[in-house]
């Protein structure tokens, strides 16, 4: 492939003007080059960008945006929501799984989201049988994310009983339930169908510590370190306020303080959700190293409340975003949701940014940059030699970004109106949307139609 020319990019050091950048036929970052000529590029004109990695995704779920969302009271709570996923989740086929993640990623791809760590629990067939090939929906996924072109960690989730203390999973969570053995050898599988792609890396998810008792947690986490001892592990941890009166009532702890209390919590680990902490709780995540797994759309959705981001930030803890649910599947929407979800708590502005010099679109993104990478698990995030070339470019010429410069174009990204920006995306060194177009969009969406329909009348 030849050399790329930028305009202008965000590198590690700062912004940088005419930076001539080398992509290796394996699709990651070579030689970078600021002030470098353009002779022998292609010249890539706007604002360059790292790509953003998605750190929490239940592809599924896309299809069932917009379906909940009728008043009274039984559409209240968390449960209920629930209740109706699991109707939804009853009709749901491989081949189903596929088209909805074919455009869920498509579209997270048009949005600057270039990787995707998707906590895939809905394992086995509507009778809770193992699929002939047991692996079945991961390689789906796996195949979904090809067609869409975006970068995966695929994480296959452990999901044993139905709450904290049970000794038994709901008939309705026979799609979810797995033992450890299982999702070992569905990792291993899935490391072996993956290898060599330079887009994919494999992890575990632990469901929650409601749906995971001690003793598998352990087995699960003991298997992961011999298979890979550096891959990322995620856990929904702290998410509802019942959630920590329940593991209070089990324990006498509250959800992120027995995790960190009986789980060797470090750098490999991202908490999803972690809403619910005391100041000590905060304290103690930020200092294990953990990413947490922040999804403020979802967790608006869902009424679960308001992450302590003020704290954990002077704690020094990291954090990045994802789309979860899939109420929304842009970047821009849950970074915006986590600013403004600070301002309106705590009657103030530019929060994110903290003590930081520069803007708080910048440290957004920042945070989702560095983070997202930590829990993906690959190196990503960085226009850097060595990283995967997955990247953004920022169309400058769009209105939204007219008259801004360098910081002032991120911070007209995250909080200037709901036309994207972003004109043209690279993962893994290829072109997945150029002038604002996904390639693959019409074929995508003409399925993904079909199956919405067939979905949306069935509930
Ligand atoms: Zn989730």
């Amino acid at each position: 492939m030849s050399d790329l020319h930028f305009e202008l990019a965000l590198l590690p050091g700062g912004w940088a003007r005419d930076v001539r950048v080398e992509v290796s036929g394996g699709g990651d970052f070579g030689e970078i080059r600021p002030g470098g000529t353009p002779e022998g590029t292609r010249r890539v004109a706007g604002a360059v960008v790292p790509g953003i990695p998605n750190v929490h995704s239940h592809a599924f779920q896309r299809a069932m945006a917009g379906l909940t969302e009728s008043g009274g009271t039984a559409e209240y709570g968390f449960g209920s929501w629930r209740e109706r996923m699991y109707a939804f989740l009853a009709r749901l086929s491989p081949d189903d799984v596929q088209v909805v993640a074919s455009q869920l990623y498509a579209e997270m791809l048009r949005h600057g989201y270039t990787a995707v760590a998707e906590f895939h629990y809905l394992r086995n067939d509507p009778a809770g049988r193992s699929y002939a090939v047991p692996h079945e929906m991961a390689l789906r996924l796996h195949e979904a994310a090809m067609a869409a072109g975006i970068g995966l960690t695929l994480l296959p989730a452990l999901y044993r009983v139905a709450d904290f203390g049970a000794d038994a999973p709901l008939e309705e969570q026979r799609r979810f339930v797995v033992t450890v053995d299982e999702i070992v050898a569905d990792s291993a599988a899935l490391r072996g169908a993956m290898a060599g792609n330079g887009n994919r890396r494999v992890g575990l998810a632990l469901h929650s510590l409601r749906a995971v008792p001690p003793g598998d947690l352990a087995d699960a986490f003991a298997a992961l370190e011999a298979a890979d001892a550096a891959a990322p592990i995620h856990i929904h941890v702290a998410e509802q306020v019942t959630e920590v009166r329940a593991c209070l009532s089990w324990s006498g702890a509250a959800p992120v303080e027995w995790l960190l209390d009986h789980a060797p919590v470090d750098g490999r680990w991202c908490a999803v959700h972690a809403t619910h902490m005391t100041g000590e709780e905060t304290r103690a995540l930020a200092a294990s190293g953990a990413v947490a797994g922040l999804c403020p759309t979802t967790e608006a959705n869902l009424g679960d409340g308001v992450f302590p981001l003020a704290s954990y930030q002077v704690a020094g803890g990291n954090w990045g975003v994802g789309s979860d649910s899939h109420v929304s599947v842009s970047p821009v929407a849950d970074l915006r949701m986590l600013e403004y979800s600070q301002r309106l708590t705590m009657h103030e502005r530019n929060v994110a940014g903290g003590r930081k010099t520069h803007s708080t679109g910048r440290a957004l993104l920042e945070g989702a940059w560095a983070g997202g990478a930590q829990a993906s698990g690959r190196r990503l995030g960085a226009i850097r030699p060595g990283f995967r070339a997955d990247l953004v470019v920022l169309d400058t010429d769009h209105p939204a970004l007219a008259g801004k410069d360098e910081d002032q174009l991120l911070d007209a990204w995250i909080f200037s109106g709901e036309d994207t920006p972003v004109r043209d995306v690279m993962v893994g060194g290829a072109w997945v949307v150029q002038d604002g177009r996904h390639r693959g969009e019409e074929e995508i969406a003409s399925a993904y139609r079909a199956v919405a329909r067939k979905l949306a009348a069935a509930l």
